[in-house]
Parts: C-alpha cells; structure tokens; sequence
C-alpha cells in the first residue's frame, strides 16, 4: 500500500464531465489499496474570470482581497470533486489549504509556503479518507488567505508530497507528458521517459508549460520524484527525478522562445566599465538580460549586443540611449528573433553537442545571430521566421526518425 498525492489543473476538472472522470481515477488508485491525497486547481478559466470580475470593480484592488476572492475558485473545485467521489461510494474530505495545514508568508498574490503541518490530513488518511485540498493557497501569521502565485497548485502538490512523505506524486494535466519539442509543431517529437529536475527547469523556463517552475524546484529540493501524466489518456508520463538516478542523456529537449528582443549597440567607447554602466542601469529597471555578447575593441570602440524579453525592448532601448552619448543610428532594436534552444544533462560530459546543433543550421541555411551556453544548455538566437524550421532541423539532428 502506498500514499499517493495526484494533482488535477484546471482543465482536468473544467466541467462535470471532466470531474467525474478525475473521480475515476483518484477512486481507482484508491480502491487499488493506496491512500490518496488529492490537490486541484480552479475549474477552467475560473481563476482569469474572477480577476476579470475584480477588475469590473476595482482595477487597484488590494492583493488581499484578491486572494480573498482567488481563493474562492479552488473551494469550488474541491467540493466538486469530492462530491463526484462521494457519488462512486468512496468515503472523501474536502479540505481548504488552510485546513490541510499550509502556512505561508504573508506576500498576497505570490506567497510563500513556509510549512504544512500534517498532523489533520494524517487523521484523515488513517481513517481511510480520500482528502481532497485547494491548491494554490494558505493563511498567513495574520489568519488571512493567501495565493502562491499563478500555477501554484504544482507547487502546493510537491509540498504536500514531501511532508507527508508520500511515495508517489503524480502531477495530471491535459498533455501526455514532456516531450523532445512542442508535438504540435514538431513531427517525430517523443515523450521522454523521464528528465532531471534541472533539464525540466531548462524546459520550464524555455517556454515548455507543463509544471511550474517553483514547483520543481521545491521538488529538487525535497526529492520528490513526479510523474506528469495525462488525466484524459490513461497511459506513462514522464517522471522527472534526480540525475543520478538516471542516464544522462545528450539532448533532452529542442525548444522555441519566440518573446526575445535584441538590442545592439554599435561603437560605443572601448573603455573600462562601460558594460558596468549599461547593464547596472538595466538592472535598476528591473529588465532581465539573458544572453550578452561583446565584441573585440578596435579603434578606441565596441559593440554590445543583449537580449532582453519583448516587453522590456523599449525600456532596455531607452536605458542604452541614457547610458551612451551615441547617435541614434548605432542603436538598433530587434523584436523579430527567436531563441533556439537543446537542453540535456549529458552535454557537461560530450563534446561536440554544440558543433552538431550549428551544423543542422548551417544545412537549413540558417544564420546564427547569438551564442550562449551553459552546462545543459546551448541557445542560439535567430530570426523568428527560422524559428519553426530550426526547432525542426536541430530536433531531427539529435532524435533522427526510426
Ligand atoms: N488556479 C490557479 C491559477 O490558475 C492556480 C493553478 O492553476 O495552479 O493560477
Ligand atoms: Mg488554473
């Protein structure tokens, strides 16, 4: 017998339908002889259509009341739930987070979990309960509710799996699993087996949406393994663990990040400090620079290049324009590029990773702007109308068909 945690998004339980096949499948685990803790999301939209409400009201509402309000819509989806459980003759207890213990800080709208306190929930599973509990909330010290941030019900599942010390955490949603590159674009795209707690926060950040990033770090951090799966496709997801559990592979992942712009600044004085000036003012604003290059300094000047994501372009433009006494013309702003990345553990230890990646490029005809790299990851900036062709053309160089 095992404890199991399962967590369903909002689009696994978006209508009645949706919910009673998500009672279908916490009660067969449960009837299997497991203990099972449930966490859900906001059926649906829920959670964008009570910020839409709150904004019909009063668009500078205080972030209290909003998780006041936010709060709301996890109430309904575990009440739901439990209901249609109740309904398949399966004894269940709805519990809000604050009833299955989760206490956060006190940042409204994107708190912090700071413990769960198990000691009710353990009640309920030793009396053979099926406990269902609000994802993305908790009280803070002053006894007011809080949210953890959008998509924080990944988060409150991986927390509740590591203080209960459950054996499985099982993350459903509405795709298989993690893939090698978005399956909807990319022909031949697999789904991985399994993947490491950093590759998946690669992924994450690189624009493949399927766990909140806070969540695996959380993950990481405790050593809980997930699996994600479909809730609409009984079949293996991908489990993402711990890299010595598992073999390295070279290239995990092939992603597109189409929301980059790049800013290059052209002859500007080849002096000490001048990257201090720029990018301390960039940072004063708050604009996140990811990749940066610099050229060599000849004749008393030089160029730097950076990206930043799209909405930060103007700003970032503007702050070079300041730092810089230099005509207008030297400063160019690109918004039409896009970021190419392969993602993998195994490329610390094989050389040759990125040489394989430009050549797939270099095949398709397509320039490469920037370079970065860091130890599981290699990003190349492009034209954004390459975008689809390159994520094609690295992927099949690194997964070639069957
Ligand atoms: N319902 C919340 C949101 O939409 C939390 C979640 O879905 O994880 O952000
Ligand atoms: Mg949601």
């Amino acid at each position: 017998m095992a404890l199991i945690v399962q967590k369903f998004g909002g689009s696994s339980v978006a209508n009645a339908e949706r919910v009673n096949n998500v009672a279908g499948i916490v009660t067969d685990a449960y009837r299997a002889g497991n203990d099972v803790v449930v966490v859900v999301s906001a059926q649906g939209d829920t959670t964008d259509d009570l910020i839409e409400k709150a904004n019909e009201i009063n668009p500078k509402a205080s972030k209290r009341e909003m998780d006041m309000l936010l709060t709301s819509g996890e109430q309904i989806s575990i009440a739901l739930l439990a209901m249609a459980i109740e309904r398949l003759g399966c004894p269940v207890v709805s519990r809000l987070g604050w009833q299955a213990g989760f206490s956060t800080s006190s940042a409204y709208g994107m708190a912090r979990i700071k413990s769960v306190k198990t000691d009710r929930l353990r009640a309920e599973i030793d009396r053979h309960n099926i406990v269902v509990v609000a994802g993305f909330q908790g009280l803070n010290k002053y006894d007011d509710l809080t949210t953890l941030g959008r998509g924080g019900s990944d988060t409150s599942a991986v927390a509740l799996a590591a203080a209960l010390h459950a054996d499985r955490c099982q993350i459903f949603t509405d795709v298989e699993g993690v893939f090698t590159a978005d399956p909807r674009k990319v022909e031949n795209a697999k789904k991985l087996k399994e993947i490491t707690y950093d590759e998946m926060l690669e992924l994450a950040t690189l624009g493949a949406q399927v766990l909140n990033n806070r969540s695996v770090e959380m993950a990481k951090k405790y050593n809980v393994e997930i699996e994600v799966l479909s809730s609409l496709k009984r079949v293996p997801g991908t489990i993402v663990k711990e890299v010595a559990k598992m073999e390295k592979m070279l290239v995990r992942g092939v992603t597109k990040d189409t929301d980059v712009a790049r800013i290059s600044v052209k002859s500007i004085p080849n002096n000490p400090g001048v990257a201090f000036r720029l990018f301390s003012k960039l940072a004063q604003k708050k604009i996140n620079v990811d990749i940066i290059l610099q050229s060599v300094g000849r004749d008393d000047t030089k160029d730097i290049s950076f990206t930043v994501s799209k909405a930060n372009a103007e700003e970032a433009a503007a702050a070079v324009r300041d730092t810089f006494d230099i005509d207008d013309k030297n400063i160019v702003c690109d918004t039409a590029v896009a970021k190419i990345s392969v993602v993998g553990a195994g490329m610390e230890s094989h050389p040759g990773t990125a040489s394989k990646m430009f050549e797939a490029l270099y095949e398709h005809d397509i320039n490469i702007d920037m370079i970065a790299t860091s130890e599981i990851k290699i990003s190349v900036l492009i034209d954004a109308k390459d975008a689809d062709r390159a994520v094609a053309a690295v992927h099949r160089a690194f997964f070639p068909a069957e």
